[in-house]
């Protein structure tokens, strides 16, 4: 007997909604990926109800024939590709001609749409309800398209169930349009929610060429996130095999143009989530293992564990050299040569923070430290008073923040500073050493995406806090230097350009060597790395099967425990050899971990001698953050202080 059946177009649809059309914010999505994909220089985007009662999407791109508009319903019906080859390199967002069915079959649609470059002042309507056709008819519409989705999943009960609530399904929304702005910064972008209006995006000119991109990218980043960002302008290039097999005429293998360009947090900015690194290929948001690796790496120590970089980067490759038809949702993608593109993105990530220091836009002068003798005895504060936090200050790691929507009741966000208003006795802190008392100070810099280093403009030496805590005056505000972690970035340069030199760290002999037993999995893992840490100035040597003897160590550490100590260095080492892909990794890792146990300076350093700290982290190469990725330096400009006294909004 026969079982198998084809299933009915309507059922077939469904299925296909069940992978494409998670969720309202799925709709959205495919819908403005079409009309992108239809040239469209004005895109509005409404909802209601977090998305469950209404999508309408309009455009005025290219619009459809009377014939189009019935056609683009059909399963497998699309204008972008023609050939099974044209997949292997996709240029549009849609290829697979599956959306507009998906979504009629799961909603109540309709389409209105009328050509760009026809001469019929008429357009078309196509009304669907639950995958049947219910109307077709002329309609009078201004030329581009116009596609309402109402009641997602009307005919689906279960899953219009799983939908989550209408703030949950409406940031999810509003995430996507965010991102389809950001690699359009050409195209207004209107967002309207329950009849708010929450976005209006201007169109920001861009040419083609490089420069022209990044200041059209930033320009739509300051309207979608507002002013106070420290972003470092990304723009690299390289040349990179497009596949295995291709080859050109001369039987070399052929190449293509890699670049990435874009922003990135400077050193020290970073989030707890990956909610702020937006990754884009050929203008795709896109997720990708590979690639936040990539990012990590290319931080390597300007980033805390388990803190995620903040960027909105561009990687432009030859569409040939990447796969996007791997996902669903077309949300992932998979590159041909992976550890390449890796490699390069790590690449450009790291040029870009190195040059950041070097000064490379400005280079100024390594400015002199000037000590300010009549604030230098300022009351010390609490020592255990922890100081600024981080998050309270909204310039120095300004992650990027979404411009909340409109609000009255949003408020700013609670003043989290750890130190208590300056006594009347300690007004020196507050008055400037180099200015005098009535010059008001300078009008804060207009935003500007690539911020002049810290460590580039002079600095006058307060006085220090808490023992640690090194307090400093630019002319752009308040400065605070952590003289543990500025040690420690210090030591750890120190370490591995010795090691570059001389191709063996110093090393000092214990007076007790010590023994230490791992397991075995441990024991073989660390036996190989036993050159390397020789070479690092850690002496272990085998001294039994899975027994090692500790017994030189770089001159400034001291480690209480040593069991713990080579524990330590070997989860570091294996956790980095995990995710990271150098050679040289592996050393960093070392040093990182030696330069923990680094012997910290405990009495409070005086004029000189933070002069001189400060000096050598000028010329560390990496200054703004010590070898696991903590702030040395915390900024607090003027303009944010004014703010948290309340003399400004
Ligand atoms: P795909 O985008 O993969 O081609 P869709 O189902 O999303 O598949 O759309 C089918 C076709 O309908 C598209 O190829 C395009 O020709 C047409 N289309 C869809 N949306 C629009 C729009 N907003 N403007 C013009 N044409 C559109
Ligand atoms: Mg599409």
């Amino acid at each position: 007997m026969n079982r198998i059946r084809l299933l009915p177009e309507q059922v077939a649809n469904q299925i296909a909604a069940g992978e494409v059309i998670e969720r309202p914010a799925s709709v959205v999505k495919e819908l403005v990926e079409n009309s992108l994909d239809a040239q469209a220089t004005r895109v509005l985007v409404e909802v209601q109800a977090g998305g469950r009662s209404l999508v309408r999407v309009v455009d005025d791109g290219l619009g459809m024939s009377r014939d189009d508009a019935l056609l683009c319903l059909e399963r497998h019906a699309t204008s972008k590709i023609r050939r099974a080859e044209d997949l292997a390199a996709i240029a549009t967002m849609g290829f697979r001609g599956e959306a507009l069915p998906s979504i009629a079959s799961v909603s109540r649609f309709t389409l209105t749409t009328r050509e760009r470059a026809g001469d019929s002042p008429e357009g078309t309507q196509v009304i669907i309800s639950g995958g049947k056709i219910a109307e077709v008819k002329a309609a009078g519409c201004a030329p581009g398209t116009t596609i309402e989705v109402r009641q997602l999943f009307f005919n689906l009960p279960a899953r219009r169930k799983f939908l989550r609530t209408e703030e949950t399904e409406s940031a999810h929304i509003q995430h996507y349009l965010m991102l389809a702005a950001l690699a359009y910064p050409e195209v207004a972008v209107t967002f309207q929610r329950d009849g708010r209006l929450i976005w209006q995006l201007p169109a920001v000119k861009a040419g083609s060429d490089a420069a022209s991109r990044l200041s059209a990218l930033r320009e739509r980043l300051r309207a979608l996130y507002g002013g106070e960002q420290k972003l470092l302008t990304v723009d690299y290039s390289a040349e990179i095999q497009s596949s295995a097999e291709a080859e050109d005429a001369a039987g070399d293998p052929a190449s293509s143009h890699f670049r990435v360009w874009g922003f990135i947090g400077s050193p020290g900015v970073s989030r707890s989530t990956r909610e702020d690194q937006h990754l884009f290929v050929n203008r795709r948001p896109v997720e990708n293992r590979g690639l936040n690796f990539a990012l990590l790496e290319g931080y390597h120590t300007a980033l805390m564990k388990g803190r995620y970089p903040v960027c909105c980067l561009f990687l432009e490759i030859d569409p040939a050299a990447v796969d996007v038809n791997i996902h669903p949702a077309k949300r992932e993608v998979k590159f041909h040569r992976e550890a390449e593109v890796r490699r390069l993105v790590a690449q450009a990530v790291r040029q870009t923070l190195l040059e950041f220091h070097a000064g490379k836009p400005e280079p100024a002068r390594p400015a002199p430290l000037v000590s300010s003798v009549s604030t230098a005895q300022a009351p010390p504060a609490q020592p255990s008073a922890r100081p600024v936090e981080q998050s309270a200050l909204p310039n120095f790691p300004a992650a990027l923040k979404p411009i909340p929507a409109p609000n009255p009741s949003a408020g700013q966000s609670p003043l989290r500073l750890g130190f208590s208003p300056a006594p009347p006795a300690a007004a020196p802190i507050t008055e400037p050493g180099a200015r005098s008392a009535d010059q008001p100070p300078p009008p804060p810099a207009p935003p500007s995406a690539e911020p002049i280093p810290l460590l580039n403009v002079p600095l006058r030496l307060v006085g220090v806090v808490g023992r640690l805590y090194v307090v400093l005056e630019s002319d752009r505000g308040l400065v605070l230097l952590d003289q543990h972690a500025a040690h420690e970035r210090i030591l750890f340069e120190q370490m591995l350009n010795r090691l570059e030199q001389k191709d063996q760290a110093p090393s000092q002999r214990l007076l007790l060597p010590e023994t230490v037993e791992l397991a075995a999995r441990d024991a073989s893992f660390l036996r190989e790395q036993l050159p390397m840490l020789t070479r690092l100035g850690v002496g272990l040597s085998e001294f039994g099967e899975r027994t090692f003897l500790l017994d030189a160590l770089p001159p400034f550490v001291r480690v209480s425990d040593a069991r713990r100590f080579v524990l330590e260095l070997v989860d570091e080492l294996k956790a980095a050899g995990r995710e990271l892909n150098s050679l040289r990794l592996g050393e960093h890792t070392v040093a990182k971990t030696v330069c923990r146990h680094a012997v910290k300076a405990n009495d409070p350093l005086a004029g000189r001698e933070l002069e001189n700290l400060i000096d050598d982290l000028r010329h560390c190469a990496m200054p703004y953050t010590c070898p696991h990725g903590r702030p040395t330096l915390i900024e607090m400009n003027f303009r944010e202080l004014e703010k948290k006294f309340g003399r400004t909004q």
